[in-house]
C-alpha cells in the first residue's frame, strides 16, 4: 500500500509568513511604509470572533498594523458603509476585510462593493472578480490562492494537467477554477447537479474539494497518484458529546491512493490567513508603487 505525501499547511504557511515578515520590514526600513490591515467584525458570531482574533495576531506578528473594528450586530447598513468609506480614505489602511457572514439586515454584496478594489484583500469586489476572470492582476481570494501555492510547490508546472474543482462558490470554487485555467490546466467544475461525480473525479490529476460535505470524496474516486487539496472544514459529532473537524475528503481512504494530500485540520486552513497577509502586503506595495515580488503577481 502506498502512502500519499502529506502537504503540510502549517509548515507551508509559516514559511510564507516568514517571507511576508521580511518584505514588511523591507518596506518599513527602506520606504517608511508599514502595511496596515483593517478587519471589520459585525456582531458576535463565535466562529467569526475566533477568525478575527487569529487574523489580528498574525497581522501584528508579521510587523503590519492591525486595525480592528468590532461593531454591534444592530449596526445599520448606512453606518457600516460610512465606516468603510472612512477606511477607504485612511492612508494608514492598505487592506480592508469585512468578516462574513453579515447580519441579515445588511446587504453583504453592497458592503463588498463599497470597499475600494485596490484595498479589497479578500478579492470579492466585482472589479477583482473581473480581473481574475480576464487574466489581469487584481486581488485574488485568499483560500484558492493558498491552494494554488501548495499545488505549484508540490507539482511545479501545472500545464496540461486535468483538474477537477468540486464546488462552484464565489469564494472558493469559481476563483479556484479561474486560477487553474490561468495555469493552463484542463479544468472541470463539479457541483451538486454533476452526474456520476466519482467518474469525474477519477479523471483528475488534481482534485480540489470545496463542497462542505464531510468525508464525501472517497479513496476509490481518486486516480492513483493524484494531488488532493481538501478545502472543506466540517465539524462532526463524536460519541460522548465531543466534536471533530474533518474535510470533504475521506482522508484515511484517499491517502492510500493519492500521490499527495492536504490534511484537515492543518492543510488549507492555515494558508488562508497567510494569503490574507500576502494580499495586504501586495495592496500596500501597489498603493505606494513599490516593488515586492508578490505585487507583480508572482505566486
Ligand atoms: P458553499 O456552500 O458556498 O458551496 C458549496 C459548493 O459545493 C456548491 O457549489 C455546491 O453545489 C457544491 N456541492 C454541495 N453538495 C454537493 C454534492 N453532494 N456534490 C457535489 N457538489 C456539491 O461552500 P464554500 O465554497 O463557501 O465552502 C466549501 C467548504 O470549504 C466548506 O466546508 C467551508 O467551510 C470550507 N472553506 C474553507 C476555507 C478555509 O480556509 N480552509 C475557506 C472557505 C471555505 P451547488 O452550487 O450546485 O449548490
Amino acid at each position: 500500500m502506498t502512502e500519499a505525501k502529506l502537504i503540510d499547511g502549517n509548515v507551508f504557511s509559516a514559511n510564507l509568513r516568514d517571507r511576508i515578515t521580511q518584505r514588511v520590514a523591507f518596506l518599513r526600513d527602506h520606504h517608511h511604509v508599514t502595511p496596515g490591515l483593517a478587519v471589520v467584525l459585525v456582531g458576535e458570531d463565535p466562529a467569526s470572533q475566533v477568525y478575527v482574533r487569529m487574523k489580528h495576531k498574525r497581522t501584528v506578528e508579521c510587523g503590519m498594523r492591525s486595525f480592528e473594528h468590532k461593531m454591534a450586530a444592530d449596526i445599520t447598513e448606512h453606518e457600516l458603509l460610512t465606516l468603510i468609506a472612512g477606511l477607504n480614505d485612511d492612508a494608514e489602511v492598505h487592506g480592508i476585510l469585512v468578516q462574513l457572514p453579515l447580519p441579515k439586515h445588511i446587504d453583504a454584496q453592497k458592503v463588498i462593493e463599497a470597499i475600494r478594489p485596490d484595498k479589497d484583500v479578500d478579492g470579492f469586489h466585482p472589479w477583482n472578480v473581473g480581473m481574475l476572470a480576464s487574466g489581469g492582476e487584481g486581488m485574488v481570494p485568499c483560500t484558492p490562492l493558498g491552494c494554488l501555492m501548495m499545488l505549484k510547490d508540490h507539482l511545479g508546472d501545472l500545464t496540461g494537467l486535468n483538474a477537477v474543482v468540486l464546488g462552484r462558490s464565489n469564494i472558493v470554487g469559481k476563483p479556484m477554477a479561474l486560477l487553474l485555467i490561468k495555469e493552463s490546466c484542463t479544468v472541470t467544475v463539479a457541483h451538486s447537479k454533476t452526474r456520476d461525480l466519482p467518474a469525474v473525479v477519477r479523471a483528475a490529476d488534481i482534485v480540489v474539494a470545496a463542497v462542505g460535505r464531510p468525508l464525501m470524496v472517497k479513496g476509490d474516486w481518486i486516480k492513483p497518484g493524484a494531488t488532493v487539496i481538501d478545502v472543506g472544514i466540517n465539524r462532526v459529532d463524536l460519541e460522548g458529546g465531543k466534536t471533530k473537524l474533518v474535510g470533504d475528503v475521506d482522508f484515511e481512504s484517499a491517502r492510500t491512493v493519492a500521490g499527495a494530500i492536504t490534511p484537515v485540520p492543518g492543510g488549507v486552513g492555515p494558508m488562508t490567513i497567510a494569503c490574507l497577509l500576502r494580499n495586504a502586503l501586495v495592496a500596500a506595495a501597489r498603493l505606494h508603487r513599490l516593488h515586492v515580488p508578490e505585487a507583480e503577481g508572482k505566486v
